[in-house]
């Protein structure tokens, strides 16, 4: 799917590599004059259709020609879903990054564990600069979200200016970094903004999502209601929310302890760029658990089931410091992202099973979204009052109804995107004019491979239907020089099946006795196939991938 660039230069394409039709994975390219920009580049997690594969990445392939051409990858902000990427595609586009101080803060030791520390050249920018990648030139519009300093960027070209918003919600009171800048937003609305590249994640949630504010309140009373040890875990990266933990616990005369390396990392950077400073050091899950259990508050890693944080050892009883009794208190302060329901009912149920207190957001208001609802996105286009609207962030579903909104809400012109899209944005004729390759890579181990790799087509064969292995050594005439050894792991039983396994061996060695075909060894290794796929699909109805091993004497 090679796509000729070259009649667009005057038109400002966005090609989005990631982030459209699902959540995660953001990877924003903009074209102008030659030349390129970069939005984030981000991770996602891989779904059980992928055994072994944890992440994965947007397939870059479409931009490698062009990499000489690319100017720089400006982040919005360090959520996973918008940095995950960048350490392991890097070496492939090579450009200098673009972040605010915290973002770098969180950026520099994936680089780092990479060996790419002292390669990628990060600038620091901040907000309120116009920063020149001519043709283009870029400004970071502060924009409330669930992590410090995320910003918008205002994108400037000869073709008008694109506000490409990142994640965002409005909060009056976010407690952490300042509100959203809609002095700044409105005065590019003023201006004329060509096109905005806008968050579909909260579209069908009516109203606001409401304020860090009004959490930090009800989290306040709430662990001042408890009395024996508390637990609460959220996302490592939402620096208020852990804020408003540690000084809820300080009003409870509570100490605070950490569980868990990403929260010990990214509180680690938080600090670092001016964060969480006037707060008492935290202790160690081990100092934590020393303490009387009214003395204390344990943030934990986990919120989203992770088998391998903290809380899920907890629930299991296997954490080598915490231990939980009934009268202590669990706190899910976040959302369940969908598809990880699965997991995180398991650990409330493992918790319950123990005994323990349960707050959720389905009992208690411990939560906000960091997305916009729809009266927040009503606020947006009425600011920036875009004459062409293009829905990303989110599933199909989302980017439908995003767009259905927008068109209500009377933006002249809106786009669908899909990964790999060519999208002109060019008043009058905005358009999908063509498509790129995309897909995606997967972090199989420490290598990266494409997601549709025959090796993963055959992992989830070997997953879903086991196997048969049958080694035969045969000498020249094609008889069987020893007995034929077969083992069907993932499929038979070793020692129930003993007797079933002896009688395939049987008959695989009668059909060797007996056979004088003249298509030699191909025509044997298919006849031995036929036999044990015929007798496994009879006994136990199932199709394992078989394997022979032919040795010859
Ligand atoms: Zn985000
Ligand atoms: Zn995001």
């Amino acid at each position: 799917m090679n796509f000729d660039f070259k009649p667009y230069d005057d038109t400002m394409l966005f090609v989005p590599l990631g982030g459209c039709n699902e959540i995660g994975m953001n990877l924003n390219l903009y074209r102008y004059r030659g030349k390129w920009i970069m939005l984030d580049c981000g991770m996602g997690f891989a779904g059980p259709h992928l055994p072994g594969i944890e992440v994965l990445f947007p397939n870059i392939d479409a931009l490698l020609p062009y990499k000489k051409d690319l100017l720089g990858l400006v982040l919005t902000h360090a959520h996973e879903d918008h940095i995950g990427a960048v350490q392991y595609l890097w070496s492939e586009f090579q450009c200098p990054l673009y972040a605010t101080p915290f973002t770098a803060a969180m950026m520099k030791p994936k680089l780092r564990d990479e060996g790419l520390g002292s390669d990628v050249k990060i600038h620091e920018v901040k907000a309120g600069v116009q920063y020149d990648l001519a043709p283009f030139r870029f400004e970071m519009v502060p924009i409330t979200h669930s992590i410090p300093e995320m910003h918008a960027v205002a994108i400037r070209t000869d073709a008008g200016v694109i506000m490409h918003t990142g994640d965002w919600k409005l909060d009056s009171n976010p407690l952490v970094g300042p509100t959203t800048d809609e002095v700044t937003l409105s005065r590019y609305g003023n201006e004329g903004v060509l096109a905005m590249v806008c968050d579909s994640t909260n579209v069908f949630v009516e109203g606001e999502s409401g304020s860090e504010g009004d959490v930090r309140a009800n989290l306040t009373d709430m662990i001042n209601a408890c009395t024996g040890r508390v637990v609460v875990t959220t996302f490592a990266s939402n620096i208020a929310r852990i804020e408003t933990i540690i000084r809820a616990a300080m009003g409870a005369e509570r100490k605070v302890a950490l569980a868990g390396k990403s929260l010990w990392r990214v509180t680690t950077a938080a600090k670092e760029s001016g964060y969480l400073t006037d707060l008492p050091p935290f202790l160690t899950d081990k100092q934590g658990m020393d303490l009387p259990k009214d003395s204390v508050v344990f943030i934990c890693t986990g919120c989203q089931g992770e088998s391998r944080a903290a809380l899920s050892k907890i629930a299991r009883g296997e954490h080598p410091v915490i231990r939980l009794s009934p009268g202590d208190t669990v706190i899910f302060s976040a959302r369940t992202i969908p598809g990880n329901n699965l997991e995180i009912a398991y650990v409330q149920n493992r918790l319950v099973e123990q005994g323990l207190e349960l707050i959720t957001d389905h009992n208690s208001f411990i939560h906000v979204s960091g997305h916009p609802a729809r009266m927040e996105l009503e606020r947006m286009y009425a600011l920036v009052r875009p004459k062409i609207a293009v829905p990303v962030h989110g599933e199909c579903r989302h980017i439908a109804e995003h767009a259905q909104f927008a068109s209500e809400l009377g933006v002249p012109e809106i786009i669908k995107p899909f990964n790999g899209a060519v999208v002109a944005l060019k008043e009058g004729s905005a358009s999908v004019v063509g498509r790129v390759n995309s897909g995606y890579l997967a972090l199989d181990g420490s290598s990266l491979i494409d997601s549709n790799a025959p090796v993963i087509r055959m992992r989830r064969k070997l997953r879903d239907e086991g196997m048969v292995l049958a080694s035969l050594m045969l000498d020249k005439q094609l008889k069987l020089a020893s007995s034929v050894a077969l083992t069907a792991p993932g499929c038979l039983d070793d020692a129930e099946d003993k007797g079933f396994i002896a009688s395939i061996v049987e008959a695989i060695e009668e059909y060797i006795a007996e056979f004088k075909g003249k298509g030699g060894i191909t025509q044997l290794e298919n006849g031995v196939r036929s036999i044990i796929r015929r007798e496994i699909t009879r006994e136990v109805g199932k199709h394992p991938v078989i394997t022979l091993h032919l040795l010859k004497k």
